[in-house]
């Protein structure tokens, strides 16, 4: 018999996050679909199958993170994938300096994948092959910052980046690698739908990364290839 493999998403309740869940599923992961809200994970799972366990976990409420990593716990003795998913975003300059906005996607999008790590990671360092994904963005690329706009996400994803960089080579010596992902512009709710991508294609690299013995921890990717910071 095969060993089970486990994944957990954060923001899995819609958009990208939900997608790559799916994708998991179909290629033989349990993945913990986790929300906010665990209405709406429990919403969420009841079109994923059998594979897919509910669970509240707000990235941006520490409380929530520990409850749902001792719940991980209960259930399994290792966690093979942890996709750092959930974000927002404001449509803000850097000149507004709104510093409620820019504390708020701080917290999600940039602690909040810290944190999760944090009490994760002990899980991931028992599987033989962990992998920590964060789901970043080009606009979170040094070269694209000078475009301006959506300044609080730019910066917030920049440090995401950051973390990537610092995380995958403190987890060198061990059998963790952690990745940086842009999905591409994809249709949802964040992206619109103006946007060039299906949630499938903005779902791949993530699970590509997760799933094959591809990549180069403490690297940034999009479109199954590497990309510049
Ligand atoms: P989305 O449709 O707006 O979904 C965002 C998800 O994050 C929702 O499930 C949301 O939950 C969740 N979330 C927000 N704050 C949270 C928190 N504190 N704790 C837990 N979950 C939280 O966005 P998306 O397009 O799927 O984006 C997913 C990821 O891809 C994000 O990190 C985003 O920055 C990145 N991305 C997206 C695009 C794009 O074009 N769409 C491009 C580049 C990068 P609720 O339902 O409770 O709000």
């Amino acid at each position: 018999m095969t060993k089970a493999r486990f994944a957990l998403v954060t923001g899995a309740n819609r958009g990208i996050g939900n997608e790559i869940a799916r994708q998991l599923i179909d290629k033989g992961l349990v993945v913990f679909v986790t929300s906010r809200d665990v209405d709406k994970a429990r919403e969420a799972v009841k079109s994923l199958g059998d594979s897919a366990i509910a669970l509240e976990l707000d990235v941006a409420n520490e409380t929530s993170v520990k409850n749902a990593a001792e719940k991980v716990s209960g259930q399994t003795s290792y966690l093979d994938v942890l996709v750092n998913n959930a974000g927002i975003m404001f449509e803000d300059r850097m000149l507004d300096f709104d510093i409620g906005n820019i504390n708020k996607v701080m917290q999600t999008n940039f602690v909040g994948p810290i944190v999760t790590s944090k009490y994760l990671l002990p899980l991931l360092k028992k599987s033989a092959n962990g992998k920590i994904i964060n789901i970043s963005s080009e606009m979170g690329e040094l070269a694209s910052l000078e475009y301006g706009g959506y300044a609080s996400y730019r910066l917030s994803k920049t440090a995401l980046n950051a973390f990537t960089i610092l995380l995958g080579s403190e987890l060198k010596a061990t059998s963790v690698k952690v990745f940086s992902v842009c999905p591409g512009w994809v249709k949802t709710e964040m992206g619109g739908s103006g946007a060039t991508l299906p949630v499938e294609k903005g779902a791949d690299t993530a699970v590509w990364l997760a799933t094959e013995n591809k990549g180069v921890s403490g690297r940034f990717y999009s479109e199954r290839k590497e990309i510049d910071w």
